[in-house]
């Protein structure tokens, strides 16, 4: 919290607190579509704040959301750091569709007038005697006074020295119909399109690093997640079930809601691992996988798959492996990471807070089943009558019978 917002304020004015927030690209959208995603947006914060048990009120203007936080000024005009706005800021930090947001005070129906009071009050308590200002002015159409003319009342009621390109401190002032902001810091937001305004898709999530990025990148962009683990318990422990559990409860920081699908995966890598020639194996593993998570995505209306492959990263992902892979259904595969190196996928994992889980020992499932010297590339022909010969057609069925789903 910016120190100037904790300092008690000499105040005439009644004034507000809370954050204001401004869109990200959803701005660029339509009328009709920036109002679909503006809904959005608004159910998204409405949600986890109340996740987050704060006391809120949320007001919408055309370009920004207000989110009016318990003003703990009304008793002793003091925003202290105990007022639990640290909630606040975790929701929206994690939340996609913002461009910044901003603790900010706001000063209801007042007119320039009272604004100038206010930061003639105020302002000695929030730049230094020595130190510099800019003030930066934005306003709606309705305030009638010209900005220019804005910026040159409030200067003057600021004894302190104007730097315009370098200044101690920044002074953000926004005028609307109802009143006027004034804030101090800007924090960046995530980005990206609140979640639902894209569709659904359904990601394969392996317990690893990069698929959970993979994942939180469809999710930045907007598409609701399903995920689908494929587990070889009890050929092996259930470690990897539990890392993906553990990752879930993670995503639903960005997503309120998420459904995971666990699906038995042994006894079709059984029957590979017996009767197919160990250079094709991970290739037939991995069609197989995308033919059932194309099964469930379509029961669960998706309408893309999500991977983590990254180009060249393993034997799988040559562009002769991918395509071959990909041929075994029609449903689009869409990889966030295809050209991302491996630091690059790791520093967005820390960041969203997946890497310490993902890097948890695991003996996935793929990993027991893998031969030591897999193909790069494949025949798609071989990979094909490979598999026509494995006669899967009931083991498919019997293992998408058996798949259990959790929602977190
Ligand atoms: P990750 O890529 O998630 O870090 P990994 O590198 O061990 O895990 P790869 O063998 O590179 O996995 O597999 C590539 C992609 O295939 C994964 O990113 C994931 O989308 C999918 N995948 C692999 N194994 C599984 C699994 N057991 N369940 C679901 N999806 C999987
Ligand atoms: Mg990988």
């Amino acid at each position: 919290m910016p120190k100037e917002l904790r300092k008690n304020l000499t105040n005439s004015q009644p004034s507000q607190q809370g954050f204001l927030l401004a869109f990200g690209e959803m701005f660029l959208k339509s009328d009709g579509v920036f109002k679909i995603l503006k809904r959005n947006l608004a159910n998204h914060l409405i949600f986890f704040l109340k996740k987050e048990k704060c006391d809120f009120k949320l007001r919408q203007y055309r370009e920004r959301f207000f989110i009016e936080s318990p003003a703990p000024e009304s008793r002793s005009r003091v925003i202290s750091p105990k007022t639990g706005l640290g909630k606040f800021t975790k929701v929206l930090q994690n939340t996609f569709g913002l461009a910044w947001f901003a603790q900010t005070f706001f000063l209801p129906k007042a007119g320039l007038k009272e604004l100038s009071r206010f930061i003639k009050n105020n302002y000695s308590k929030w730049i230094g005697e020595n130190q510099t200002f800019a003030l930066r002015v934005k306003k709606s159409g309705e305030i009638k006074e010209s900005r220019e003319k804005i910026i040159k009342e409030i200067a003057a009621q600021i004894k302190r020295k104007v730097n315009l390109d370098n200044p101690s401190k920044e002074i953000f002032i926004e005028g609307r119909a109802d009143g006027w902001f004034v804030f101090f810091k800007k924090q960046a937001g995530l980005g990206g399109l609140p979640i639902n305004s894209q569709g659904r898709v359904m990601t394969l999530v392996s317990g690893g690093i990069d698929s959970p990025v993979a994942a939180w990148l469809t999710a930045k962009r907007g598409a609701e997640n399903i995920w689908l683990h494929f587990h070889s318990f009890p050929l092996v422990s259930q470690k990897s079930i539990e890392k993906t559990k553990e990752l879930a409860k993670v995503f639903i920081n960005y997503q309120p809601k998420l459904k995971v699908w666990y699906l038995p995966f042994s006894e079709i890598q059984l029957r590979i691992k017996t009767n197919a020639p160990a250079k094709y194996r991970i290739l037939l593993y991995r069609r197989l996988m995308f033919k059932i998570a194309e099964k469930l995505a379509r029961k669960e209306n998706c309408q893309a798959l999500i991977t983590g492959e990254s180009l060249g990263q393993v034997s799988s992902q040559t562009t002769t492996n991918l395509s071959i892979i990909e041929e075994a259904i029609k449903m689009p595969v869409l990889r966030p990471v295809i050209g991302w190196d491996k630091q690059e996928i790791i520093s967005l994992a820390q960041k969203i807070n997946t890497y310490e889980i993902s890097i948890k020992p695991q003996e996935d499932c793929c990993s027991l089943f893998v031969p030591k010297h897999p193909t790069a590339s494949g025949q798609l022909k071989t990979a094909k009558e490979l598999e026509k010969n494995l006669n899967l057609g009931k083991l498919i069925q019997k293992a998408v019978k058996e798949a259990k789903a959790e929602i977190f």
